[in-house]
């Protein structure tokens, strides 16, 4: 073994053997899996190569499978965990050439769609989620205490602002476990959702958990998406939260699908996770029962007073390669950057519309995080030859047979 595969075995804390056997694909998934995911739960990882010849074998079965995926005429809904693993470990240059093209068929690579979102309901949350400022149970690190809900007339003010400046969709977010016991809440949220939709934006709510009927009453008063992450995988979620399960999320998205709403859920990456979470998440949101409209992608901003407030920040080519295998596994769904790209380089965001990504968060403020602001974003669009999409203008572009490779 050289001096230098020594070495490198060494950085990535692999046994000499183990390194020198490996192909360099299956370095890349080792070196991922050690790099980027420091473990604190039962492993689920990919077990290191047997023998070259096998690695060799999985290594033209992974090529195949993203090849197939790449060539889909449409979105596809059975997944399985093996098949988004082989897609998610390519090479990243690979896997981001091969999501720009699914990304070229399916959407208008130029589009790039601005969003604000504005805190409606601040603080006082009685859920645990270890990332969150607006908990209660934080409270006293945070300093952030819980507010009354915001009047129609302020929201809607700030959603004129927004539409002045650009973004064509407008989110309000309320720090709730529920709707339960909410009735004059919801009318003024019914209200703040009609006002919006007569801007002519769409409109976009996250409120905690809901029911059938709450759900139909949103969709009466227009309501364009409910937004409602699932965060993480199903067996890293505890980690995080426990004060509500992983099943009552996907009920609140059945709710919501089932009431016409398009469904908006996503992720945070940085949880201190491991890539093979990022691909239970994947697999989560790409097998329901329909891809959700809108995949917004977080990258943890830690907050002093919560219990993730001294992680690390996550790789970035952590970040890079969820964003471009949910391009490819599901093609049509708009893919947001959200919490967290205040801090990405000018580069690294143009990096992700490469890879597939056709949405920001833009504006003041992002809940209670820094936010880039609309001239900013604006000028960056400019000099990347990208322009805002406009408000209900997402249909796929006409469908053609992909190529074979
Ligand atoms: S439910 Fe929402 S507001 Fe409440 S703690 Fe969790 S993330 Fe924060």
């Amino acid at each position: 073994m050289s001096r230098g595969l020594r070495a490198a075995a060494k950085r990535h804390s692999l046994p000499p053997a183990v390194f020198m056997l490996s192909s360099a694909h299956t370095r890349t998934q080792l070196m991922s899996t050690v790099v980027d995911t420091p473990r604190t739960y039962p492993s689920h990882q990919p077990p290191p190569a047997p023998s070259q010849g096998a690695d060799q074998g999985r290594q033209e079965d992974a090529e195949r499978i993203l090849r197939e995926a790449v060539a889909a005429k449409g979105p596809r809904h059975d997944w399985t965990r093996k098949q988004i693993a082989s897609i998610y470990y390519q090479p990243l240059m690979e896997l981001t050439y091969q999501s720009a093209k699914v990304h070229r068929r399916f959407h208008d690579p130029a589009e790039v769609q601005l969003c604000t979102l504005m805190n409606i309901k601040t603080g006082g949350c009685t859920e645990d989620c270890s990332y969150c400022a607006q908990s209660t149970r934080y409270q006293k690190g945070t300093g952030i205490e819980a507010k009354r809900v915001e009047t129609v007339e302020s929201v809607l003010a700030a959603a004129r602002t927004a539409r002045e400046k650009g973004s064509t969709r407008f989110c309000m977010g309320a720090a709730w476990r529920d709707m339960r016991g909410r009735k004059n809440a919801l009318k003024n949220i019914k209200a703040m959702v009609e006002g919006v939709r007569a801007l002519g934006m769409e409109s976009c709510v996250t409120l905690g958990m809901i029911d059938g009927e709450q759900a139909r009453e949103l969709k009466e008063a227009g309501l364009t998406a409910y937004n409602h992450n699932v965060d993480t995988s199903r067996e890293f979620y505890p980690s995080v939260i426990s004060t509500r399960s992983y099943d009552e999320r996907l009920r609140t998205l059945a709710h919501v699908r089932d009431a016409g709403i398009n469904v908006c859920s996503g992720g945070i990456l940085g949880l201190g996770e491991s890539s093979e979470d990022r691909i239970g998440l994947l697999h989560t949101v790409s097998t329901l029962p329909s891809h959700p409209e809108s995949f917004p992608v977080n990258a943890l901003v830690p907050i002093k007073g919560t219990p993730l407030g001294d992680r690390p920040p996550i790789d970035f080519t952590s970040m890079l390669r969820t964003i471009a295998t949910a391009r490819i596994l599901m093609p049509s769904t708009i893919i947001r950057i959200a919490a967290g790209r205040k801090t990405m380089s000018e580069e690294k965001q143009a990096l992700c519309f490469m890879a597939g990504a056709n949405a920001i968060f833009t504006g003041e403020k992002m809940l209670t995080t820094e936010c880039n602001g609309w001239d900013e974003d604006n000028a960056l669009l400019g000099r990347w030859g990208l322009r805002p999409m406009r408000s209900f203008d997402k249909s796929p572009k006409p469908e053609t047979p992909g190529p074979a490779n």
